[in-house]
C-alpha cells in the first residue's frame, strides 16, 4: 500500500516535473535562438560598418584600384578568420580581391540583383567563392561616386564553415546545436555539413524530419517560433527554437535540442531515486519484517485471543508469555479474565443453587395444587354426595335435574319422577340398631343404583326417601318401573332386616311446570300411597291431582 502509494507518488512528480523542464529547456533555446542571431548580426554590422567605411573613402569613390586594394587588405587583416576574402566588384562586374586576383562575375544572379546598387548593404545566397572555391556569403556595400552614381560594391566573402564553427560553440545540452538557413530556406550553417547548401527547410519531411514543414512555415510569418519534430535518421525526437538574424533579412537561426537530452537530468535523477528506493527497500524491508514479527503479529494474535477468550467465556485465553509490552497486556488480559472466569463459576454455582430451589419450590408447588385439587374435587364430591349411601344428595339432583328437563323440553320428550319412601323405617331402627338401619339404607341405594339404567338420575331426597327422575319415560313407563323396583327389592335379603318395602308417588312433567312443583305432586302421590296402606305405587292422577 505504501509501496504504491510512493509510486504514485513519484509517478506525478516525474511528469509534472518532466513538463516543467521541457518548458524550461523552451525557454533557454529561445532564448539562446535570440542571442546567437544577436551575435552573427552584431557580427555582420560590424562588417558593414568597415565596409561603409572604404566605400565612403573618396579614393574608393573614384576608383582607385591600389587604394582600394590597400583597404581590402587592411580589411582582411582587421577581420581575422571570419572573412575569408574581402573584395571590389566595379559596375562592370570586375571583381578583385585583398590579393588583386581579379576574375570576371558573369553568374546572373548577382549581375541581376539590383540589391548591390539600391540597399544599404546586400548579402548573397550561399554560393562557392569565385576565387576561394569554398562555399562562402558575400556581404556587399555599394560605391557611389560625387554624383551618386553606383560605381560598385565593397565587400567580404564569409566561410559558411566560420558561421558553422560560430555557431557550434551554442550549447543547451550536450545534444543541441544551432544552425542557419537562408531567405530561400537554404541550409547555410550546420553541424552536418553534408546539409549545407544541400537541404532546405521546406523540404525537412522528405529527407526525414517528421513534423518539421510546420516550423518552416511558422518561419514565413514570425521572428522568434518554436516547434517539435521526428528524425527519423537518428530515431530522436527533437525541439526546435527559431529566431530571425536582423542583418540577414529572412534569414533564421535555429537551436534544435534532443528530447532525450532535455530530460537526462530527470531521468538520471529517477534512476537515482529507483536505485536508492530499492536500497531502501532491501535494507529497511528486514526491518519491517522484524517490527511486524515482534510487535504488529503479537497485536494481530492477541487480539484474536482476547476476542476468542471473549466468545468461549472467558476460558480459553493463553495469551502471550514474552517480558515486553505485549508480555505485559498479555498478562493483565489473562488475569482479568480469570477473575471473570471465577466469579462466571461462582454466578454458576448460585444460579444453579438457585435453579434447584425453584425446582424444590416447584414440585412443592405442584403437589399442594394437586392435593388442593384432589380436596377440592373431594369437596365437590362431598358437596354434592350423600356420605352414608354415596349417591346424589338432594341439592346435586335439583342442579343436575335441570339439564333433563331442558332436554325433554326442547326434544318434546316425556319425563318421569318417582319418589320412594321407605315403609316403617322407624322400626327397623328401633329393632335392630341405627346401624343396621344405615346399612340397610346402603343396601337400598346399591340396590337402585343397579337397577337404574344410564339415563336415571338417582339422589337420596333425605332420611328414608329416594328419587328417580326417568328419562324418556312416560308416567305409565315409570310407574311400572317402580312397581317393578319394587317387586326386586322385597326379594333383596337384609338379614337380619326383613324384606324392605317402600311406597312411590309418580309423577310426570307437564309443560311449564317446575321442578317442585313436580316434586310436590310426586309427594302427594306418595302421601296417598303411606296412606292407603303403604307398599304401592300411585300416580298423582290417580289420586285425583289435577296437573
Ligand atoms: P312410614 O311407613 O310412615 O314411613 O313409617 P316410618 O317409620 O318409616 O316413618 P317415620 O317418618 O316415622 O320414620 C322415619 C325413620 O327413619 C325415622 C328415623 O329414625 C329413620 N331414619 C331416618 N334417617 C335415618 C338414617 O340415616 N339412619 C337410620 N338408621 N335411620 C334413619
Ligand atoms: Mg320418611
Ligand atoms: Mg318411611
Amino acid at each position: 500500500m505504501t509501496i504504491c502509494f510512493v509510486l504514485i507518488l513519484f509517478a506525478v512528480l516525474y511528469f509534472k516535473e518532466r513538463q516543467r523542464i521541457f518548458n524550461v529547456a523552451l525557454e533557454n533555446s529561445i532564448q539562446v535562438s535570440n542571442l546567437h542571431s544577436d551575435v552573427i548580426s552584431q557580427e555582420l554590422q560590424r562588417h558593414i560598418a568597415s565596409l561603409q567605411t572604404i566605400s565612403g573613402h573618396q579614393r574608393v569613390q573614384e576608383g582607385d584600384i591600389d587604394f582600394i586594394v590597400e583597404e581590402l587588405k587592411w580589411l582582411k587583416s582587421m577581420s581575422k578568420q571570419s572573412v575569408i576574402n574581402t573584395l571590389f566588384v566595379d559596375k562592370d562586374w570586375n571583381l578583385i580581391d585583398h590579393k588583386s586576383r581579379t576574375i570576371k562575375v558573369e553568374r546572373t544572379e548577382f549581375i541581376d540583383d539590383v540589391r548591390w546598387q539600391k540597399e544599404g548593404y546586400h548579402i548573397s545566397a550561399p554560393h562557392v567563392g569565385l576565387i576561394v572555391k569554398t562555399p562562402i556569403v558575400a556581404l556587399g556595400v555599394p560605391v557611389y561616386d560625387e554624383y551618386n552614381n553606383w560605381t560598385g560594391i565593397v565587400g567580404v566573402s564569409i566561410s559558411v564553415e566560420y558561421l558553422a564553427q560560430r555557431l557550434s560553440k551554442v550549447k543547451l545540452g550536450n545534444s543541441s546545436y544551432a544552425w542557419i538557413s537562408d531567405s530561400s530556406g537554404t541550409v547555410v550553417s550546420h553541424p552536418d555539413t553534408s546539409l549545407i547548401l544541400h537541404a532546405n527547410i521546406f523540404e525537412g519531411e522528405r529527407v526525414g524530419f517528421d513534423g518539421f514543414a510546420d516550423i518552416a512555415v511558422q518561419t514565413n510569418w514570425d521572428s522568434v517560433g518554436h516547434g517539435h519534430y521526428y528524425d527519423r535518421r537518428v530515431g530522436e525526437a527533437k525541439i526546435v527554437t527559431f529566431a530571425k538574424i536582423d542583418t540577414l533579412p529572412n534569414w533564421t537561426l535555429f537551436v534544435t535540442t534532443e528530447e532525450s537530452d532535455i530530460f537526462l537530468d530527470i531521468n538520471e535523477l529517477l534512476e537515482d531515486v529507483a536505485i536508492t528506493s530499492s536500497v531502501v527497500i532491501v535494507v529497511f524491508m528486514p526491518i519491517v519484517f522484524y517490527l511486524t514479527n515482534s510487535i504488529t503479529r503479537p497485536i494481530l494474535d492477541l487480539t484474536y485471543d482476547v476476542e476468542n477468550a471473549v466468545n468461549n467465556q472467558y476460558s480459553m485465553f493463553s495469551g502471550y508469555d514474552s517480558k515486553d509490552e505485549i508480555g505485559q497486556l498479555s498478562n493483565a488480559f489473562k488475569n482479568t479474565f480469570d477473575e471473570i472466569h471465577q466469579n462466571n463459576r461462582k454466578l454458576e454455582d448460585v444460579v444453579a443453587l438457585r435453579t434447584q430451589e425453584l425446582n424444590t419450590a416447584n414440585q412443592e408447588l405442584a403437589y399442594s395444587v394437586n392435593l388442593l385439587n384432589k380436596n377440592n374435587h373431594k369437596l365437590t364430591w362431598l358437596a354434592m354426595h350423600d356420605p352414608l349411601t354415596n349417591l346424589f344428595n338432594r341439592r346435586a339432583l335439583i342442579t343436575k335435574v335441570h339439564d333433563q328437563i331442558q332436554k325433554a323440553r326442547a326434544h318434546s320428550l316425556p319425563l318421569s319422577l318417582i319418589l320412594l319412601d321407605l315403609d316403617h323405617f322407624k322400626e327397623v331402627n328401633d329393632t335392630f340398631g341405627h346401624d343396621a338401619g344405615d346399612q340397610v339404607l346402603k343396601h337400598v341405594a346399591e340396590f337402585f343404583a343397579q337397577a337404574s339404567g344410564q339415563d336415571t338420575l338417582l339422589a337420596r331426597w333425605g332420611g328414608e326417601e329416594f328419587v328417580l327422575v326417568v328419562a324418556e319415560s312416560t308416567l305409565a313407563q315409570a310407574k311400572r318401573f317402580a312397581e317393578r323396583l319394587m317387586e326386586d327389592l322385597k326379594r333383596e335379603d337384609f338379614y337380619p332386616v326383613p324384606n324392605i318395602t317402600f311406597s312411590a308417588g309418580v309423577a310426570s312433567l307437564v309443560s311449564d311446570e317446575s321442578f317442585d312443583e313436580l316434586v310436590a305432586r310426586a309427594d302427594k302421590a306418595l302421601y296417598a300411597a303411606k296412606q292407603q296402606g303403604r307398599q304401592c305405587v300411585l300416580i298423582a292422577e290417580e289420586i285425583g291431582l289435577e296437573v
